[in-house]
């Protein structure tokens, strides 16, 4: 085999230097074994997994941000984003690099996202975007009292969740497969080799996982899982520890050889199948036939224009079944309306007054979610167009409630709209708690953008985790992302809520992949995204407003506190916000609650240079690139 075009390495340029020196020993490492070995040749992938693992930050560590040249990568886990870089420098594009980052987070990072899951992708080939939809359908046998006990009630977060019952057909490798075929540069198979030699020789549990193992009083009641991720005595794996998970490594060769009927088919369907039908005590009804039926879906990104103070742009997300891109437009188109774009930060940090505008704008725009928005097959777009939720003058006057002045109030709670005199024929579905997820951000030499948001729900997912029984250790996590689904299938009066269970249908979600593009030359400028359940519409609105308004750049606008509504109280992340701004916001009647708000934020800007990357400091992403 020539030797023509060594692997790229993290370089001055694209390392921050914390991040340089916990690469050290794995880039001498690696240089010397490309030395001896040589054996690249473009658009082959030789993995190399990094000898000297990084370790992983956990808590707030502050990231510099990382500028690249041609190409760059952000995931949430340093091997994911290694893995990601390693497809890049071998001339992948950036579904490929995509890929393998998805399929090394599923083993490194398998509380929030895998092939147990789903997802959504934008992606642009230079000239066009496509949403690709990997989003869980519920299974045949899903009636909408799924979450409801047996005297009518909803059923409990937990126990909805842990168990078989909120398990829906598992999207996100079909809709790889699916947007591979269309712009993969690399075999398919070839994506699978760094999950497969990590996965045999064993990865370094990081501190997060480590902290979450701790955390959670379900996982262990599963035995696959508890076999897995716990020793002996019980006692969860302590950061550090090596971990091999030989089944996966097994089933990501089936995949890698077969495609998605590896997972949804044959012997690894069947266990799939078998896991969530034998629970003892919370089975579900998903069958080998809703996997061997499950499709994913490309469908139009839902794009509006956007007059940012930089330069006009063009933003485009994930329309339904997700609520995130058309809640992020109303958001900031409402704000267009009101003296927000006046109103600077103050001591690097976002005002009372600009807070109060925000959340208002928020209250109204969940509002709308709530009515409005479901799986498009099953749920009418109000006035037929879900672009109605986004046009400017309904938009303008569902502002008109926010009250501006000094002195202004709250609305507190806001009542949804009728875009295009809609009548409300749905019952409005209540706020329901979500999280886990993690966001995926890639540009490629070839002028590719890929924006991937992938979930198996809350962290851990269902806490099932599957095993063929062929005498490996491990296995893959199956999502729970049905509970996305509103318990209650009907209002107070009786009237049917747009996102109750229905077989086939997909759960509406949060979650927002985003890319936004000058708008006179369409230019990519932004990629980005994040987890967070519904608040994952707060942290990408952050994120924008901060870089398109404020002039931060990808990481400091990441860095900024975290705020929102859901339509309730205002949250703000503790400790970030001055005691003066939180009474000021009471004055103007906003009940407001300090609480944690881990974003998983990650994005990627367009410089004059190249690219500027920036991951999240409440997590242990990081970027690399070229
Ligand atoms: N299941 C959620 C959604 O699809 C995402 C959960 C999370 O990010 O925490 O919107």
């Amino acid at each position: 085999m020539p030797c023509t075009a060594p692997l790229a390495l993290p370089t001055a340029s694209s390392t921050p230097p914390a991040t340089r020196q916990r690469w050290a020993g794995g880039v001498v490492a690696i240089s010397l074994s490309l030395l001896s070995a040589c054996s690249t040749v473009p658009g082959t992938l030789n993995y190399i997994a990094p000898p000297a693992q990084p370790e992983a930050a956990t808590g707030n560590t502050a990231k510099p941000g990382w500028a690249t040249r041609r190409y760059a990568v952000a995931a949430a886990n340093p091997l994911a984003t290694d893995a990601g870089r390693q497809v890049l420098a071998a001339g992948g594009s950036a579904i490929d690099a995509a890929i393998a980052v998805q399929m090394v987070l599923a083993l490194v990072e398998p509380q929030s996202s895998g092939i147990g899951g789903g997802a959504f992708l934008l992606h642009f080939d230079g000239k066009v975007t496509q949403a690709f939809d990997g989003r869980e359908t519920a299974p045949a046998g899903a009636t909408p009292g799924l979450f409801l006990d047996a005297s009518g009630q909803p059923l409990k977060f937990a126990d909805a969740v842990v168990g078989g019952r909120s398990v829906g057909a598992p999207g996100a490798v079909a809709m790889l497969a699916q947007a591979h075929a269309r712009h993969g540069k690399m075999p398919w198979a070839q994506l699978f080799q760094p999950a497969i030699s990590l996965a045999t020789q064993g990865f370094a549990i990081s501190p997060r996982m480590a902290a979450l193992l701790a955390a959670d009083p379900h996982l262990k009641k599963d035995p696959v899982a508890a076999a897995y991720f716990y020793d002996s005595t019980g006692k969860p794996w302590p950061a550090g520890h090596l971990l091999r998970n030989p089944e996966l490594a097994a089933v990501l060769q089936g995949i890698a050889t077969r495609g998605p009927s590896g997972l949804l088919q044959g012997e690894v369907g069947e266990a799939i199948a078998r896991k969530v039908q034998n629970h003892p005590t919370n089975p579900g009804s998903l069958s080998t036939r809703d996997l061997a039926t499950y499709r994913p879906l490309v469908r139009e990104p839902l794009c509006f224009d956007y007059d940012a103070a930089a330069r006009p742009v063009r933003i485009c997300g994930m329309p339904p079944p997700s609520s995130g891109a058309i809640a992020i437009g109303q958001i900031l188109r409402m704000l267009d309306s009101t003296p927000a774009s006046t109103l600077p930060l103050a001591q690097g940090l976002p005002t009372a007054d600009w807070l109060h505008l925000y959340t208002e704008a928020s209250r109204l725009a969940f509002a709308d979610r709530g009515q409005y928005l479901g799986d498009p097959a099953f749920v009418q777009a109000p006035a037929g167009n879900w672009a109605s939720l986004l046009a400017p003058a309904y938009l303008r006057s569902r502002a008109a409630q926010i009250d501006s002045s000094p002195t202004g109030k709250s609305i507190q709670m806001a009542l949804p709209g009728q875009p295009g005199g809609t009548p409300l024929s749905y019952a409005p579905m209540p706020d329901q708690t979500e999280y886990g997820t993690s966001h995926i951000s890639v540009v490629d030499a070839y002028g590719n953008a890929v924006a991937i948001t992938t979930t198996i729900e809350d962290a851990w997912g269902s806490r099932q985790m599957v095993n063929r029984g062929v005498g490996l250790a491990g296995g893959f996590l199956l999502n729970n992302q049905l509970t996305d689904f509103s318990f209650s299938p009907t209002g107070g009066d009786g009237r049917p809520v747009a996102n109750r269970v229905e077989p086939g249908k997909r759960p509406r979600s949060s979650m927002s992949p985003t890319l936004v593009f000058d708008k006179a030359t369409g230019e990519l400028l932004i990629s980005g995204g994040s987890p967070g359940g519904a608040l994952i519409i707060h942290f990408t609105a952050k994120t924008l407003y901060g870089m398109l308004h404020w002039g931060l750049n990808a990481q400091q606008a990441i860095d900024l506190p975290n705020f929102g509504s859901l339509n309730g109280p205002t949250l703000l992340e503790a400790n970030r916000f001055s005691p003066a701004t939180v009474q000021a916001l009471k004055n103007r009647s906003h009940t407001v609650l300090e609480v944690p708000m881990a974003s998983g934020l990650q994005a990627i800007e367009r410089t004059p240079t190249g690219f500027f990357g920036g991951a999240d400091p409440r997590r242990e992403g990081i970027v690399l690139g070229d």
